[in-house]
């Protein structure tokens, strides 16, 4: 019996399990109904190498449904920010969360985690990461050493919306100054997910959390703009990008816009 006939066997004659899964099925097949009336360029997946992707992400194209178990691991993912948020609402530094961030020159919009200040009083821009428990092994994938690349990218794009919009109104959210440091937050998910029991964990002892500092840098904005500006002519010609992987390639199996990018 493989784990999907498990998971739905075990489930069978339950009663609350049932109702989130009806639940987190509906919310899953509306996903993406509500749609921001502006298309625009998210810090969160412009940095995807797939030109193709941010085709489909620009034109807020439907994805194919998560299956319900990674729905729940994602949406602990979500709680977790929002757990960090309030750690540093306590703290009393919080100066703004999940604030929305514009920017016309590029058509950039997005919503950082945090604007807050530190222990130093300077003003910072933190992004809050959950990640899996292997990431904090010493792995190939680890997030031990360094940070991961388009996390590093959507942060100094919030960077950059930050200070523009700073040069054009003098003032955001009570900072005067360019914001030219901040940091990614991760924040290990063994320590939520301890319920499941599909989730292996063989130390208590884990690491909970590691930040990455991350300085401002430009060559990171002029790359990140220069394929905005290709991406702006792909869709004023209507000129769908070419993919960039192979059906078989882990990207594109773990894609969600696999099958309209390899089916229609
Ligand atoms: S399925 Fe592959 S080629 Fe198509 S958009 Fe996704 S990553 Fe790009």
């Amino acid at each position: 019996m493989n784990l999907l006939d498990m998971i739905l066997q075990e489930k069978r004659g339950l009663l609350l399990t049932p109702v989130i899964d009806q639940y987190l099925t509906d919310r899953e097949i509306k996903k993406g109904e509500y749609v921001h009336k502006k298309k625009s360029f998210g810090p969160s997946w412009i940095c995807n190498p797939c030109l193709r992707y941010c085709w489909y992400a620009f034109h807020r194209t439907k994805g194919e449904p998560h299956p319900i178990d990674l729905v729940k691991i994602l949406d602990i993912g979500n709680a977790m920010h929002n757990l960090v948020e309030s750690w540093v609402s306590g703290s009393k530094k919080l100066l703004g969360a999940n604030f929305v961030l514009e920017n016309d020159d590029y058509n950039l919009r997005g919503k950082p985690d945090l604007l807050f200040i530190t222990n130093n009083n300077k003003p910072a821009i933190g992004e809050v990461k959950s990640a899996a428990s292997f990431k904090f092994k010493n792995t190939s994938v680890s997030i031990l050493n360094y940070p991961n690349d388009d996390h590093v990218v959507q942060l100094n794009l919030y960077m950059y919306m930050f200070n523009e919009k700073l040069k054009k109104e003098g003032e955001v959210l009570g900072i005067k100054e360019p914001i030219l440091t901040g940091c990614i937050y991760y924040l290990n998910k063994v320590f939520f997910t301890t319920g499941n029991k599909y989730v292996r964990i063989n130390k208590i002892d884990a690491i909970t959390d590691k930040e990455h500092i991350v300085n401002y840098n430009q060559d990171i904005i002029d790359a990140t703009l220069a394929k905005i500006r290709v991406l702006q002519k792909n869709i004023s010609s209507n000129s769908i990008p070419d993919r960039l992987f192979e059906k078989t390639s882990k990207d594109c199996k773990r894609c969600c816009f696999n099958k309209i990018c390899w089916e229609s």
